[in-house]
């Protein structure tokens, strides 16, 4: 049986004071069967950590540099995020993707030293609008998966989420039967590759416009096990909502 997840992905957004939404999510869902998670900014984990201590929600990181230290200016390794209490990352994100040149190899390398740190991972997959349109989105999905998810992983320590590159932050989703293709897809590669045991136990987001007033319909979906939530998780009510939805799913 998977635990589904609401994870929260606060990109760069939120400052100290901002920390607030997280006491209201905790005591508006104080005991949710789904398990919570918000990643914050790096600026913000320690002190969300501390702040969301005995309560269900965990909390983090939304990216980290493959090499356990050195003269990486700018950057955080894995050990540096779980020392301040983070206890998931994102990798692959498209955000990361684009915006720093981050390819299959470079999220493989990342996601193995998140497991070494001990550190559950997010592997972020997704095609681009012309992808789709060019009926290469599951080609595109198998590449990603193949290249971007390390060898030694468990039912426990990883999560896929599944982003439409066009679906995020645009207020667009796939149909249901869109996301359920997908996600029954990116099943049989993970039971294919790891076996039953550890392909079954994996748990697999969607996201991408996850609102409110959608996210009933997509819980719905086969193998949609939760979400990773960028603008609707910066506020306590939002979020809250979705957790809710998924509680109920
Ligand atoms: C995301 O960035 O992971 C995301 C899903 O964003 P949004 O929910 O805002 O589309």
């Amino acid at each position: 049986m998977r635990v589904k997840l609401a994870a929260g992905n606060w990109k760069m957004n939120g400052l100290a004071a901002d920390l607030a939404e997280i006491d209201a999510l905790a005591a508006a869902h104080p005991a949710p069967r789904s398990e919570v998670l918000i990643c914050p900014p790096a600026t913000l984990i320690s002190l969300m950590a501390a702040r969301a201590a005995g309560g269900p929600v965990k909390v983090g990181a939304q990216c980290c540099h493959p090499a356990e230290s050195g003269a990486h200016t700018g950057d955080l390794s894995a050990a540096m995020l779980a020392d301040a209490g983070a206890s998931y990352v994102i990798v692959g994100h498209s955000e990361r993707r684009a915006d720093h040149g981050e390819g299959d190899d470079d999220v493989r390398a990342q996601a193995r030293a998140a497991l070494a740190a001990g550190l559950r991972v997010i592997v972020c997959v997704g095609e681009t609008e012309a992808q789709r349109d060019a009926s290469n989105t599951l080609d595109i999905i198998s590449g990603q998966l193949a290249g971007s998810v390390p060898d030694l992983v468990t039912g426990d320590n990883l999560v896929i989420a599944y982003e439409p590159v066009w679906a995020i932050g645009t207020g667009r989703t796939p149909t249901t039967d869109q996301i359920g293709e997908v996600h029954d897809f990116i099943r049989a590669r993970l039971e294919a590759r790891f076996g039953a045991g550890v392909g079954r136990s994996v748990r697999i987001l969607y996201g991408g416009s996850v609102k409110p007033g959608n996210a009933t319909e997509i819980f719905a979906v086969s193998n949609v096990d939760g979400a990773l939530v960028g603008g609707a998780s910066l506020k306590a009510t939002d979020f809250g909502a979705i957790i809710a939805a998924l509680d109920e799913a």
